[in-house]
């Protein structure tokens, strides 16, 4: 055993030379078709319809939906690369095509097949816009202590809680929302379920739009969910257990978090080594000094064990290795989005005065990576997933 991992094997990338030329063919496609609309979109804190269009008719929006339900049927790694390449030229977009696996994959595992039908094709292909609301306003990390209460009264549910930084919020027509339909029993986690819950019921309210310091283009809004009338047959899978459903859901989002942290070093790299190579200091290119050729050379090792880290968790997924599968997710998120930070304040120390203005997008990718170490679980939770999660295999202890 290569603790806490199985056998070295376990260790095994297994990247094809279709994922390749999915890579190329997307970053084209993003270069040519998306990029030209970052700077205005970010300054007017939204994403035109025409790229949202383009990505649709490129099939991207759900490229990790099954074939079946109107998605593309792509395995992890292939999301992760294609996240990771969005990423690189438009976190905000990133972050707002990622929910469409967050709010996916809790009716994949545990939907009805009328649930599927009805909620996932419209979703995969960018005919609706979908949210996941979990976080609360008392506490993001400690998903069981959360207050919002969901009643049965005969065929429905009767909803009533406050959710808050929820990504899409202000602009979906789909909710994914957890509440507690029982007190917790003999564990906290118990007696909370998840429903689908529709923009256009009764009661559903974006109390407002949250401005954060990146990531300006993605919507954030809190909700406030009032006495919303759900039908019964929306409980997504069994009453109760919608926590171990949202623990499942975020260990199968995160590589694609990582991949966001892989898209904004990416970014960063790129922008440090060719600005070294076209300023001059001292009659001399930035490039030819030892101090910028060490960020770089770090900066390149550090981004490339964050990219193996990255797919080694999708491949693990996509064997369904699935303990292993979520320490690598965990170990892939905090070291990626942590990496990813480090190298864009390299990347800002490179420019110089540029590096700290607005026209040249580098202080943006800091901005961006900041939220990336904090949603879907922040990078203090992910290094107690894997502590737990490695006590539980190697020892059988509980922590
Ligand atoms: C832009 C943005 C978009 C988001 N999108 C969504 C979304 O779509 N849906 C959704 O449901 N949520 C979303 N979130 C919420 C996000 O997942 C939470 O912010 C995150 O889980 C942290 O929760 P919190 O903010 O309540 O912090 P808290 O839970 O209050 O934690 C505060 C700090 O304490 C640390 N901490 C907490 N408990 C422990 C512990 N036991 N040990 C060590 N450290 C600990 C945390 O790591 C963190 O640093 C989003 C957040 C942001 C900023």
């Amino acid at each position: 055993m290569v603790a806490p991992f199985r056998d070295s094997e376990t260790f095994s990338v297994t990247v094809s030379e279709d994922h390749e030329l999915f890579r190329r063919s997307v970053r084209e496609f993003l270069e040519r078709d998306v990029m030209p609309y970052v700077e205005k979109g970010e300054r007017e804190g939204t994403i035109p319809e025409e790229v949202l269009q383009s990505i649709n008719q490129m099939g991207l929006t759900g490229i990790s939906i099954p074939k079946e339900y109107g998605g593309q049927g792509g395995d992890m790694l292939s999301t992760v690369i294609l996240t990771e390449e969005i990423t690189r030229v438009w976190p905000s977009l990133a972050a707002r095509l990622g929910i469409v696996s967050l709010f996916s994959i809790p009716i994949l595992l545990h939907g009805t097949e009328e649930q599927k039908k009805r909620y996932i094709p419209p979703v995969a292909k960018g005919e609706k816009t979908p949210a996941l609301a979990n976080t609360e306003p008392t506490g993001g990390s400690d998903v069981a202590g959360m207050k919002s209460l969901a009643k049965r009264i005969n065929d429905h549910y009767v909803i009533n809680g406050r959710k808050i930084f929820i990504t899409n919020g202000g602009i979906a027509d789909y909710y994914v929302v957890t509440a507690r339909t029982s007190p917790p029993g003999d564990k906290r986690w118990k007696g909370i379920s998840m429903f689908i819950v529709e923009r256009e019921m009764p009661g559903v309210k974006v109390v407002g739009r949250i401005e954060t310091m990146g990531l300006k283009s993605s919507n954030t809004a809190e909700l406030a969910f009032e006495e919303v009338k759900v039908p019964a047959e929306n409980l997504i899978g069994e009453e109760g257990m919608g926590f171990m459903y949202a623990m499942e859901t975020f260990d199968g989002s995160r590589p694609g978090v990582a991949a966001q942290g892989l898209g904004v070093a990416q970014a960063a790299v790129e922008k440090m080594a060719s600005y070294a190579i076209q300023r001059s200091a001292f009659d001399a290119p930035l490039i030819s000094y030892q101090m910028v050729q060490e960020k770089i050379a770090e900066s390149l090792t550090e981004i490339s064990a964050a990219r193996l880290l990255t797919y080694w968790a999708a491949t693990l997924h996509d064997k369904g290795r699935k303990d292993e599968a979520i320490i690598a997710s965990s170990m892939a998120k905090y070291f990626a989005t942590e990496v990813a930070e480090k190298i864009v304040l390299r990347a800002i120390s490179i420019h110089g005065g540029y590096g700290v203005t607005t026209s040249t997008g580098v202080e943006r990718l800091l901005r961006d990576i900041e939220i990336m170490k904090i949603y879907e679980g922040a990078n203090d939770i992910q290094k107690l997933v894997i502590i737990r999660e490695t006590a539980r295999r190697l020892l059988g202890i509980k922590m």
